[in-house]
């Protein structure tokens, strides 16, 4: 079989175009994703460009040189403004067209498009720079936890790779090839070289994006969407693991709940938004009393639950009065009501009720209960009965 090099440019050229347009439609599906926007519209740079250097024996120079290498130039800086975006940083406009602008102000020099080295050295070293910059952007984000990203990296950063390799190498490489070159083993490098990166830049980047919109799903389905904290599942979710580690270690541990006091009464007086800021404030009220390693989650309506790894019983109460005392003063006017909401908390400590979520849940719960008998915005410590420590034991 011989291989046609012009059939397999054609073929390259329309992978390219084919996968700007499956980016750009990934993102007419999902219009947050704008990296998506940018990186389809690199391909569909990609495209003409391949077309342009493949023709470079039937074109003038202007076209398959001073064109040609321009859009290459526009076309990996719109890549590493997708990956800018995708990082949420801003696209800077200048520098993604930074490259195409070098490559324009050079051709002027009758010197530069007379020396087929210097052409490729610089546009060796354009591309270079914007594959190192899209790494770059894209190790900034690496805390994220996204496995696609890893792969993406390593495309980019290998084909960057064979650009630097390039420089050094400027003389020995055998170039250029058009599409009426011979099929030397060097020109199918040249032409499935592309083909093979547009297959799987695209899809490692419709990858990436994917995943990315699938961890914000989850994370959203465990926040409670009015306060921010975790709901009750992706508090449940968190605090299981935690007390399994507090027991592995027989770490001290600490479970407040809180139910605001007369709630209804808020809500009937001041209206049922006006209540929404009460929880609000609360929210924010316990988030600053507490750790960063401390879970806060709502439960449901006006109750709200935190677990307080290494903490002891005595240092809880403390803890517990700092809560009240400062949503009491935080919620003295909301919305400019005077609403004058409080709270009250029972408590539960993993040194008297041991490691059990239910059993740790129970016991706070009953001396919440004992808390509103009492009279509403106080703190009342957990007393865990001994059918409910032997349950626990036995469970
Ligand atoms: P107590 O002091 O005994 O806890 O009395 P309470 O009125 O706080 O208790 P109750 O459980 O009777 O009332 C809770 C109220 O919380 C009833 C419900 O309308 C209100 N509620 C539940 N979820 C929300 C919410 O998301 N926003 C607002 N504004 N109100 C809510
Ligand atoms: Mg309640
Ligand atoms: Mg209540």
């Amino acid at each position: 079989m011989t291989l046609d090099l012009a059939t397999l440019f054609f073929v390259t050229v329309f992978m390219l175009g084919l996968g700007g347009v499956l980016l750009l439609f990934a993102w007419l599906q999902n219009r947050s994703t704008t990296a998506l926007a940018w990186w389809g519209a690199a391909f569909l740079f990609f495209a003409p460009a391949t077309a342009l250097f493949g023709l470079r024996d039937n074109l003038p120079e202007f076209w398959s040189i001073v064109v040609c290498n321009t859009i290459y130039s526009l076309a990996y800086g719109l890549l590493w403004t997708g990956a800018r975006v995708f990082e949420g940083r801003r696209p800077v406009f200048l520098g993604m067209t930074a490259g195409s602008i070098v490559w324009l102000l050079a051709s002027q020099f009758s010197f530069f498009m007379q020396s087929l080295p210097l052409r490729i050295v610089l546009a060796s070293t354009i591309v270079l720079t914007y594959c190192l910059l899209f790494v770059w952007e894209l190790w900034q984000g690496r805390k994220e936890g996204l496995m696609s990203r890893w792969p993406v990296m390593a495309m980019v950063g290998l084909h960057g790779l064979f650009f630097l390799v390039r420089i050094p190498s400027v003389t020995s490489l055998p170039f250029p090839i058009g599409a009426n070159s011979p099929a030397s083993p060097a020109a199918l490098i040249m032409v499935f070289g592309p083909l093979f990166y547009a297959f799987a830049l695209v899809f490692l980047l419709m990858a990436l994006t994917k995943e990315r919109a699938e961890l914000y799903q989850r994370r959203a389905a465990n926040i409670d969407s009015l306060t921010g904290v975790a709901n009750r599942r992706g508090f449940t979710e968190l605090a299981l693991r935690v007390i399994a580690r507090s027991n592995t270690d027989k770490a001290p541990l600490a479970l407040l709940l809180f139910d605001l006091d007369n709630f209804k009464g808020i809500n009937d007086r001041f209206g049922h938004r006006a209540g929404d800021r009460v929880l609000v404030v609360f929210a924010k009220t316990i988030q600053q009393t507490l750790r960063p390693l401390d879970l806060v989650g709502r439960l449901g309506g006006e109750e709200f639950v935190a677990l307080l790894p290494g903490v002891t019983p005595d240092i809880t109460m403390d803890i517990a009065e700092r809560i009240r005392d400062s949503f009491a003063a935080a919620a003295r006017e909301v919305d400019g009501h005077r609403v004058s909401a409080t709270v009250s908390i029972g408590t539960a400590s993993a040194t008297q009720a041991g490691y059990d979520f239910d059993t740790l849940y129970a016991v706070a719960d009953a001396a919440l209960y004992r808390a509103k008998q009492k009279g509403r915005n106080r703190i009342e410590p957990g007393r865990p009965s001994l059918t409910m420590v032997s349950q626990a034991l036995e469970s």
